[in-house]
This record gives structure tokens, sequence and C-alpha cells, in this order.
């Protein structure tokens, strides 16, 4: 059962701890309090643990700083939506909305390789007005022999270099929670010139240790990638170690499934979850064609594969779309092959404009389909 306060109550608000008491009143009743920033408004939940299926609803419902009582219906408590009980939470970040309304494209490398690189490709970002970017500097590698990523000592250059092109959020993968140190001293030393939204792979995404230890920091928000080869349910779960830890700053990224039913590409592209998770979760929604298509692979139309895939995450609603670009992907030390091209940046750009129009164009007909 989840107690929601009203909008912007404080902290030390009396109504709260009168919650709090009715609450452990009840055998066996223990109590958390969430406090969550959304975009324009705060609000406080008081979560009530243990078996709460008998606590009836109304005592708490006279409360004047009680909003609403929601029933859960999902394990995931903080980041689920419980059949609509709960409203989409979404944050804002270094003057970056990010939310189930908002719409942001995060073009970059992979992973870093020469300053140059990082330069160029944050300087073609800045010239089409783009503030969100991704970079890879610690790489999770099937070979230990692959490229691991140049590390913490890549990042005062990379930090610096984004500062300068106007980048306000960079999404950076860690695998384990030094890196996420190194990643604030660097950005302390930066003068904050940019900001970074600590990336959880698909690889770690049931390391729970590694996902309590983002949750339990509150200065840099997650994106959390689906698992690969576990069911939604338990990503959601695995995804929830953030939120319970207590950072509420999370983005939820499709990236494709581990299955040879995927083939030709390098993952089955699980798109059309889009709208699934939306309506099970708070969460603003991202895909990752590039890890999921995995290749260049034109169709007959003549458009990449990995520009339908995204298309086919925006007309659904995604909310952002990480992708990799890198100026001369033959020299690139990882994922070269699915790398997009520069001068396919602004060719991209415009194909996610009009294909966001296009999911926008869409929401007029709910009213007449489903939303009644
Ligand atoms: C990445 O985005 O660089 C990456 C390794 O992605 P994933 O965890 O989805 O494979
Ligand atoms: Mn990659």
């Amino acid at each position: 059962m989840i107690i929601v306060m009203k909008a912007d109550l404080p902290a030390d608000s009396p109504e709260l701890e009168q919650v709090i008491q009715l609450a452990e009143g009840y055998p066996g009743v223990s109590t958390q309090v969430h406090r969550i920033q959304g975009v324009t408004r705060s609000v406080t939940e008081v979560y009530l643990l243990g078996s709460t299926g008998v606590i009836p609803a109304e005592p708490f419902e006279e409360f004047v700083g009680v909003e609403r009582v929601v029933r859960i219906t999902e394990k995931f408590r903080t980041i689920g939506r419980h059949d609509s009980g709960q409203e989409a939470i979404g944050f804002e970040y270094n003057g970056v909305e990010l939310s189930q309304d908002s719409f942001h494209v995060f073009p970059g490398l992979c992973a870093v390789d020469t300053n140059e690189n990082v330069d160029t490709m944050f300087r073609a970002l800045a010239d089409r007005g783009i503030q969100t970017s991704r970079a890879g500097a610690y790489k999770p590698r099937t070979s230990p022999y692959d490229f691991q990523g140049h590390g913490a000592q890549c990042l005062p250059h990379l930090f610096e270099s984004a500062g300068k092109h106007g980048i306000r959020i960079v999404s950076m993968e860690v695998t384990s929670e030094i890196q996420v140190e190194e990643i604030q001293q660097a950005l302390e030393q930066s003068g904050q010139a940019t900001g970074v939204m600590l990336q959880i792979g698909t690889r770690n995404a049931q390391n729970f240790e590694l996902l309590k230890a983002v949750g339990q920091q509150t200065e840099l928000p997650v994106l959390f990638k689906r698992g690969m080869g576990i069911t939604l349910n338990e990503s959601l779960n695995a995804c929830e170690y953030v939120a319970s830890a207590g950072n509420h700053r999370i983005v939820f990224c499709l990236r494709g499934m581990k299955t040879n039913f995927g083939d030709p590409h390098r993952n089955f592209v699980d798109f059309t979850h889009v709208p699934v998770i939306r309506r099970m979760t708070r969460l603003p929604v991202f895909v990752d064609p590039s890890h999921s298509v995995g290749t260049r692979a034109v169709s007959s139309d003549g458009l990449l594969d990995i520009f339908h895939a995204s298309a086919q995450g925006i007309i659904s609603g995604a909310n952002g779309v990480l992708v990799d670009f890198h100026p001369h992907p033959q020299e690139a030390l990882c994922d070269g092959p699915q790398a997009l091209l520069l001068d396919e940046l602004e060719p991209f750009l415009e194909d996610c404009r009009i294909t966001r129009d296009a999911y926008e164009q869409r929401l007029k007909v709910a009213p007449r389909a489903g939303a009644r």
C-alpha cells in the first residue's frame, strides 16, 4: 500500500507523522518514506510494508494531507504504476527534462577513443543544437583481450569538451561502484562542466550491488538497460533496486533481447514494449537501436535498419534514443560496424523529428480508441 501525500508537503509536516503513526499501529506493518522530486513538484510517498491487504484505505484518505491511497499490484512498488494508480515521475537534470512527456536524442561515441574524435563528435552535436550525448569510458567486453575503455584518465578531457560544446548530459556506462566515484570526482574537478547519466548495461542488469550503489547516490540519474536474457518482470524488479535505494531519477532503456530469432540483427528488437513499459512504470522510456540492430544494413527503401528501429520506438512513444555515431567508424575501438557516420546525423535527426511528430499526431486518436 502506498499513501501519496499532497504535493509539496514539507518534510516535517505533522500530517506525514500522523500517517506514519496510524500505519505503524497495524500489527507487523512498517513504513518507508520516499520523497520524489518531479519536474514541477515534489511528492512524498509513504510505503506500508508487511501484511497490508487487510488495512482499510478510508482512515488514510480522511487526512487532509493525503492525496490518495494506492494498492500495490506489482512488486516493483516505487517504479510501478499499479493499474494506473500512480502518475509518471519525470525529473529535470542539468536543465534537461526527462519524463514520459519529453523527447531527446543522445547520439555519441560507443567508446571514447581519441580526444580529437570526442571534440569532433561534440562539435557536430553542438552545430545541430543537441545537448545530450553518450560516451563510454568503461566498456564491458565479451573478451578480456578487447579494448576495455580508457577509464578515468579520459574523463577530464571528455567533460571539458562536453562543457565547451554545451553538452548537458553524457550517458556513460559504469560497471563498478568505484567508477561512480571517479566520475563524480572528475565532474567536480571540471567545475561541473557537464552532467552524467550513469548507464547500467544489459550485462549488469542484475548486478544488485551495483544497482544499490547507483541508487544510494542521488547526484546523478541512472539509465537502466533491460537485461537481454531475463524476463521483463525480472528487469523491472532489478530496476526497482535503484529506486528502493533512494534514487528516483531513472530512465528505462530497451536494447533488444539475445536470441537467434532476431537474426540477422545482433539482438531481437523489442521496441514494441515501449508502450508496455510506459504503462507499467512511471519512468521515461528510451530505446537503443544501435545495440539491438548492431549492423549498418540498409533496407530496400534506402533507409538503414537502425533508422527503422529508432522510428519504431519513437512512433510508439519512446522518450529518447541512445545511438552510436563515430567520425571514423573503421578506427573505432568498439562497435565501429554499427556506428552511424557524422554526415548521417542530420538525416537521422530529421527522421526522429518526423516520427516524433507522427507520434504526437497519433495521440489525437486516443480519445476515440482505448482512452475512453
Ligand atoms: C552500450 O550502450 O555501450 C552497451 C554496451 O549497451 P548494452 O549494455 O545495451 O549492450
Ligand atoms: Mn557498444
